[in-house]
């Protein structure tokens, strides 16, 4: 449980002593030239000097902690960051931008929505942070879903059928989603363009060891590069199958209620250009289940040492 009686929520000093502690385990550390000797860096304690002020003495330039991180140049007070980042790592399903301008006392719902995709960035792990899922005798589930409408609706191919009004055309005019679980493990999920077998290859053969036996539904998108895998076994959805012996895809389909509970009860809206920021949000917190013993706090100081190195500037973000 997240205490919110912390100082680290509401003092200045504290907050930043807190963030100080999580992204310089080992003292401070410049952003510019990454000096990293604690004697070649000076804490300026001066009265004109902003809080937490350090200068380096290897290339001579300032910093704080917020530097080089998405926290940089921000103008939310230092507590409200380190509470934003606690309550999106502890909400199962996610924090609106109205419920975190309401919880933070922000002043506009602009830059609550800010700070939500600022801390998202954080929470982003790349593929070469982790290496591959699954391994010799490990299952790892593949599985698509869809979500919300394309913003640049795909041309009809010649005789296709028109969608219909609840969108009802195979999926056609929905954002594609795949997504990765390695059974027990860690998902990853991916926003892709179309959800052909090439697509799905690509994924697959990046981000899953050839050594793990596949685990999908009927869909003939897997059916070839299934054969590339130590195993490929599925279930048939569509004859009311879900579960052989071992061979299933609930682990998926969790993921998927999960995204889809938090994507229509708590976000309702979301830019396509967004999506991938949200399916990271999801991903990290699934990566840092309860069920693996990670408590709320570990899943918060995470994020907070994510936010190192990636800065999202609001112009690339653009606008809610
Ligand atoms: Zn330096």
């Amino acid at each position: 449980m997240t205490n919110l009686t912390d100082p680290i929520f509401h003092d200045e000093d504290k907050a930043r002593e807190h963030l100080e502690a999580i992204r310089w385990p080992n003292g401070p550390y410049c952003p510019h030239c990454g000096n990293a000797d604690e004697d070649q860096i000076t804490k300026l304690n001066g009265k004109s000097h902003r809080k937490g002020l350090h200068v380096c003495n290897e290339c001579r330039e300032h910093f704080t902690v917020t530097v080089g991180s998405v926290m940089e140049r921000s103008h939310i007070p230092l507590p409200k960051w380190v509470l934003g980042f606690h309550l999106m790592a502890a909400s199962k399903k996610g924090v609106s931008a109205h419920q975190l301008m309401r919880m933070l006392g922000l002043g506009s719902y602009r830059t609550a929505w800010f700070m939500a995709h600022r801390i998202r960035e954080a929470m982003i792990e790349e593929t070469g942070d982790t290496g591959p899922f699954g391994g010799p005798g490990k299952i790892v589930e593949a599985d698509e879903t869809y979500h919300g409408t394309r913003e640049t609706p795909r041309k009809r191919k010649p005789g296709q059928p028109k969608p219909t009004k609840s969108h009802k055309s195979g999926g056609a005019q929905k954002r594609v989603i795949v997504g990765l679980v390695e059974r027990g493990g860690r998902v990853r999920t991916f926003h892709v363009q179309s959800n052909t077998a090439e697509t799905v290859r690509a994924l697959l053969v990046k981000n899953v060891s050839r050594k793990s036996v596949l685990h999908t539904d009927e869909s003939p998108i897997y059916t070839k590069t299934g054969k590339e895998f130590a195993g490929h076994a599925t279930v048939i959805h569509s004859k009311n199958e879900y579960v052989r012996g071992n061979v299933h895809t609930n682990t998926v389909e969790n993921v998927w209620s999960v995204f889809k509970r938090g994507m229509k009860g708590i976000y309702q809206h979301c830019g396509e250009a967004h999506l991938p920021r949200y399916l990271a949000e999801f991903d990290f917190r699934y990566n840092r289940r309860s069920a693996l013993g990670i408590s709320d706090t570990e899943r918060a100081h995470d994020a907070i040492r994510g936010a190192a190195g990636r800065r999202l500037m609001y112009q690339v973000v653009g606008k809610a």
